[in-house]
């Protein structure tokens, strides 16, 4: 069975402005299996924040139906961590506040929040920086926190949109190769959007490449990777 099932999506908007319909997305069905690292590749405009939304229930598909782990997707929900280009952190906690956020939220205790936190800030490389704000590291490092609070609830599935695009090129390449380190370790099953070839080339085990509009899929590559 499928881990993430995508089932003939369709997704249109109204485009106020002209007054008429948009079709997003065309009739988009996908399976990715369990611990498959995905690369949703195509030009600005052609869907992939739309599908990786609905994925994480933050938008209804307007047919279609998407099952995570052969549970409908209706809303969102902790078997979904959600990584955006800008980790939207907040600034008045530190790197330890910030990943824990969603324990205390649930109120769960200090010294377990601390020690879950504390097992992803060192999975990520940031060991040492618990008690740093944001506005004290830099893009790569405010990402990685990001990418620990996303990490923290021990979800079947990460959505990445566009994670590292707002990085230096040096940092970017040194934030792949890590995610890749990371998704053999922990297993899990990764969805990441990119446009850039060259991202989707040194990531992941499969690209699923999008046409620009309507968006459909268009090809399917797969590579063998190293796997733990
Ligand atoms: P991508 O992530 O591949 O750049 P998007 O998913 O952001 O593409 O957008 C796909 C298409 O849907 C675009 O034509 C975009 O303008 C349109 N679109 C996305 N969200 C909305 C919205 N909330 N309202 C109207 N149109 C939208
Ligand atoms: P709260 O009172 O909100 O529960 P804590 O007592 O957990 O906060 O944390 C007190 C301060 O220590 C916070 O600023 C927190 O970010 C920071 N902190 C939490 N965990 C660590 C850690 N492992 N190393 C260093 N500082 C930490």
């Amino acid at each position: 069975m499928a881990e993430i099932a995508i089932r003939s999506i369709v997704k249109t908007f109204t485009d106020r402005t002209r007054g008429r319909e948009i079709t997003a997305l065309d009739t988009v069905s996908l399976n990715i299996g369990d611990h498959d690292f995905v690369c949703l590749l195509g030009p600005s405009g052609c869907g992939k924040s739309t599908l990786l939304n609905m994925i994480a229930g933050f938008e209804a598909p307007s047919s279609g139906r998407i099952e995570v782990g052969g549970t409908l997707v209706e809303k969102p929900g902790a078997d979904r961590g959600v990584v955006f280009q800008q980790p939207t952190l907040m600034p008045w906690l530190t790197v330890a506040d910030n990943v824990a956020f969603h324990l205390k939220l649930k109120g769960v205790g200090r010294t377990e929040r601390r020690a879950r936190a504390q097992h992803f800030i060192d999975l990520v490389g940031l060991t040492g920086f618990e008690g740093h704000y944001p506005s004290e590291l830099s893009g790569g490092m405010n990402q990685r926190v990001g990418i620990a609070r996303a990490l923290l609830m021990n979800p079947r599935v990460i959505l990445m949109d566009e994670p590292f695009a707002a990085l230096d090129a040096q940092t970017k390449l040194e934030m792949q190769e890590e995610l890749v380190a990371i998704w053999q370790r922990i297993r899990c099953t990764i969805v990441f959007v990119t446009h850039s070839v060259d991202e989707a080339l040194v990531l992941g085990n499969r690209i699923a490449v999008m046409t620009r509009r309507p968006g459909r899929i268009r090809d399917y590559f797969d590579f063998d990777m190293p796997r733990p």
